[in-house]
């Protein structure tokens, strides 16, 4: 048994970013972790495992698609699909293998197996029983589950499965068009199979801006992605090794089937807690499983704190690790605070998306008054050499102050490209801030810039 200052239960984005700063901030820390390596769901079977993929799949497209165009001839290359596997586990063995170098450097122990919390202030992993003054919960989620579809990870998968099929598969459908669905859907209809996605409502990517949504929907077809939206899916049945669902079409109830070689399930993640022991502690859950917390992370049980895809909020890495810093510092005594208005989200496919606050539709809800710059990539000269014009970059701006209240980007590095206008916003930049700052040429980011002009007397290049 062992006494610790803090100790967080479980090793993703939230859980080992919160162990690092607790420790640099002299916090004496462990981290329980009950998977074999650490980095959660993020870097073990999401963010990093899946980004793996896609940047194989993308290489693929570039050399199927356009080097020949300029001036690269020769064979296209084959697809070698356990080689390609066996990258995208190296690159999660390296991030892994380098939390656990990063634990080894700040001091913190790594307490291997599953915890519980038998009372405030003690952690149970396996049969020791440690103290802490603090303990954090960073449990993450897993994928959520839907009526009439049994996984089995082979046949009928979660992105678990999807992420390690045996073989490519011919036909593939995705149930849900939200961006776990479409990354994947993404990285197998580069592969070649012939990818459905089925989704419940009239539209994919859900709150997004629904401009942006619907480009995306046309260039993913273009991709040769089929969607059935509006369709709620009933069930799903396996017979000799393939999968047919079952849906109805929402506006007339007509019944339809499509049958396939695999079929992801990618309806949304749910909270993970199970097995912590929160019922008999009191802690109290939302109606969703989310661990309730107070503005500083607290649960109503004194002494324990939970972050992450565990609590409410976007699932995403980067919240989760804004919340594990803020919660180590908050332990530590200073006052952080995490900027919920301003976190970006991207999806990772090709064209990319990256947005970040209002939308056209949050604001029309509101009643606010705006402004609307707008400048597509066909204009940006860096785009046009690297055959990246698809897409547009969007910036929402107050009406009357012309404060920066939202960006969305359908186009080249809309990953990287969105946090510009993270910064911006977060220093309550006006979009004539952004437009009066020299940019390089050629970038991308001109386009930026050039959409920060149209909120003003125009774009040059449009
Ligand atoms: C396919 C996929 C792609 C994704 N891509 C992105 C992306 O590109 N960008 C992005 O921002 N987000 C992405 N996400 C979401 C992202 O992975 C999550 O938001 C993030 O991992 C949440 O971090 P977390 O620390 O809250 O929990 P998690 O990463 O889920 O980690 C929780 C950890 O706790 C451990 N644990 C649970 N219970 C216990 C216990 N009792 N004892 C010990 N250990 C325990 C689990 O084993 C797990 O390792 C993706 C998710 C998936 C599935």
């Amino acid at each position: 048994m062992a006494s610790y200052d803090v100790i967080i239960i479980g090793s993703g984005p939230g859980g080992y970013v919160s162990a690092i700063r607790c420790a640099q901030l002299g916090l004496k820390t462990a981290c329980v972790e009950g998977r074999d390596t650490l980095g959660g769901t993020c870097l073990n079977v999401g963010c990093i495992p899946s980004k793996a993929l896609l940047h194989a799949t993308h290489m693929l497209h570039e050399a199927e698609h356009n080097f020949a165009d300029m001036g690269l001839k020769g064979k296209t290359p084959s697809v070698d699909w356990d080689a390609m596997l066996a990258y995208k586990d190296k690159t999660v063995g390296q991030n892994t293998g380098g939390i656990e170098f990063l634990f080894k450097k700040n001091k913190v122990d790594w307490l291997k197996g599953w915890g519980s919390i038998p009372e405030a202030g003690k952690v149970k992993v396996g049969d020791e029983v440690h103290e802490a003054k603090h303990i954090i919960i960073a449990t993450g989620s897993e994928p959520a589950p839907l009526k009439g579809v049994d996984v089995d990870e082979e046949t009928v998968v979660t992105s678990t499965g999807a992420l390690k099929l045996k073989k490519i598969p011919k036909s593939l459908v995705v149930i849900g068009g939200g961006v776990i669905g479409l990354e994947l859907g993404s990285v197998y209809a580069r592969l070649g199979s012939e990818v459905t996605v089925v989704e419940y409502l009239d539209a994919i990517t859900p709150g997004q801006d629904a401009e942006v949504a619907r480009q995306f929907q046309k260039l993913l077809t273009k991709q040769g992605i089929k969607f059935v939206l509006g369709a709620a899916v009933q069930g799903v049945s396996v017979k000799n090794k393939k999968a047919t669902v079952s849906y109805k079409m929402r506006k007339d109830d007509a019944e339809a089937e499509i049958t396939a070689d695999t079929v992801l399930l990618a309806t949304g993640r749910r909270p993970f807690t199970d097995g912590l022991g929160l019922s008999d502690l009191g802690v109290a859950l939302s109606d969703r499983g989310q661990i309730e917390v107070d503005g500083s992370y607290k649960t109503n049980v004194d002494g324990i704190y939970a972050i992450g895809d565990a609590i409410k909020g976007p699932m995403l890495a980067h919240k989760a690790e804004d919340e594990g810093m803020a919660v180590a510092e908050m332990l530590a005594g200073q006052k952080p605070h995490v900027n919920y208005s301003v976190i970006p989200g991207v999806i990772y496919t090709h064209p990319e998306v990256g947005s970040v606050g209002e939308t056209e539709e949050t604001l029309k809800k509101a009643g606010r008054a705006y402004k609307v710059g707008k400048f597509p990539f066909l204009g940006n000269a860096r785009a046009k050499a690297n055959h990246a014009g698809d897409g547009f970059v969007k910036i929402l701006a107050d009406k009357e102050t012309d404060r920066i209240l939202g960006a969305h980007i359908i186009g080249p590095m809309a990953g990287d490209l969105i946090h510009e206008i993270c910064v911006a916003m977060e220093f309550g930049a006006a979009a004539e801030d952004l437009a009066r700052t020299c940019h390089a040429h050629p970038t991308y980011s001109e386009a930026v810039r050039e959409a920060a002009l149209a909120c003003g007397d125009g774009a040059i290049h449009a």
